[in-house]
């Protein structure tokens, strides 16, 4: 069975980034749904004991769509904080963006084009490949990097639920605030 993630910031400590309103149905609802649906659906589907990136990387359809919303969310949420007017990364990230995009701006200008051209719902990420090299890739729906052999970085959920509250339809503004929020820290953990 799968939990909730525990966020690691209060409800209203975005603002005004993301409301605490987005946060109380992105988190206590549509991620709660997810939660509740895997854990419903497990049961005699032979994914019951895999950890959650297992079932992303071999599970099909409804499963597939939980499990990977789930990991997708928790990736997205854990890498939040208050927002930082100047907030840019720090460390080896810091290090990798600027070797692999030339300057922090190239890489931001990039993914956040990435974020606001993806079609639909989705996800825009930045990972790690097997030799360390750092991509950024834009994924439909429930989709993760981990599927395509990925070490999932950092994350811009663009699905409307992320942003409509606070933005209605303006998705860029909302990816172009977004960057405030990111714990380049925890990035870096997962590099
Ligand atoms: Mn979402």
């Amino acid at each position: 069975m799968f939990t909730l993630i525990t966020l690691p910031f209060a409800p209203d400590a975005l603002q005004p980034v993301i409301s605490a309103d987005t946060i109380a149905f992105h988190h206590g609802k549509h991620l709660q749904t997810y939660v509740n649906n895997l854990n419903a659906t497990l049961p005699g589907s032979g994914f019951e004991d895999l950890p959650l990136e297992e079932i992303v990387k071999k599970a099909e359809g409804g499963i597939f769509n939980n499990a990977g919303q789930i990991l997708n969310h928790n990736l997205y949420f854990q890498a939040l904080r208050a927002p930082q007017a100047d907030n840019r990364p720090t460390g080896k990230i810091a290090q990798a963006i600027e070797a692999q995009f030339g300057s922090f701006e190239a890489f931001q200008k990039e993914f956040t084009q990435k974020g606001t051209t993806l079609f639909g719902s989705g996800w825009v990420w930045l990972s790690a490949d097997a030799e360390g090299k750092l991509v950024i890739t834009q994924e439909q729906n429930a989709q993760n990097p981990v599927t395509r052999g990925l070490r999932p970085l950092l994350t811009f959920d663009v699905w409307e639920h992320a942003y409509y509250v606070d933005y209605q339809n303006r998705r860029a503004d909302h990816l172009a605030a977004i960057w405030q929020l990111i714990n380049w820290e925890v990035v870096n953990q997962r590099l």
